[in-house]
């Protein structure tokens, strides 16, 4: 029997899930949340979505699929659009799905959080923490500042998408982070 708590696990993608998830399970049992209403068009969300379900289903982990409301995204962010990857956009949408992951653990009784957005070289882990923080207290819950990226994260999540043959991305998420 596994007597390790819960914790609610955002997810921002199978690749970025995959070695986050292995970290945790030495002293949680994760919940996955999927909550990306920033992704853009709808097939890449759903593209990623799929491809994130797959995996839970194949590990057993247990996961949660929130709305698709890029619009709801879209007026949080409002007058950030033209901001450089990495900037206040990037805060604000860290802001947005953090309090929303927040919100789902609170409904759950899951009384700690964390998100797979700190795995990434393109994200300021400093910024996601902030965020991250700022919800556990609005919603009187813990998150888990963990840098994911740290001791090669990265690289070792790289590793078990290449191994399961994931879906790898070439853009963060919304429409402004698209490469020309
Ligand atoms: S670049 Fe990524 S983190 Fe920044 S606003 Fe767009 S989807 Fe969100």
């Amino acid at each position: 029997m596994n007597d390790k708590p819960e914790i609610l696990l955002h997810a921002c993608c199978a690749v970025c899930m995959a070695y986050p998830i292995e970290l945790l399970k030495e002293n949680y049992t994760p919940v996955v949340f999927f909550c990306n209403p920033n992704i853009y068009p709808e097939e890449e969300y759903l593209r990623r979505r799929d491809e994130l379900i797959k995996y839970c289903e194949q590990e057993s982990i247990r996961y949660i699929i929130d709305d698709y409301e890029p619009e709801k995204w879209h007026a949080y962010i409002k007058g950030l659009e033209q901001e450089p990857e990495k900037g206040i956009r990037c805060s604000k949408c860290f802001e947005y799905r953090l309090n929303k992951t927040a919100q789902k653990a609170k409904e759950l009784g899951i009384d700690i959080f964390t998100t797979t957005l700190t795995v990434s070289p393109h994200k300021v882990s400093k910024n996601v923490f902030i965020s991250g923080e700022n919800a556990a207290k609005i919603f009187g819950l813990k998150f888990l500042s963990q840098d994911f990226k740290k001791q090669n994260g990265f690289l070792k999540t790289m590793e078990i998408a290449k191994k399961n043959d994931f879906y790898r991305q070439q853009y963060c998420g919304c429409e402004f982070s698209i490469r020309k």
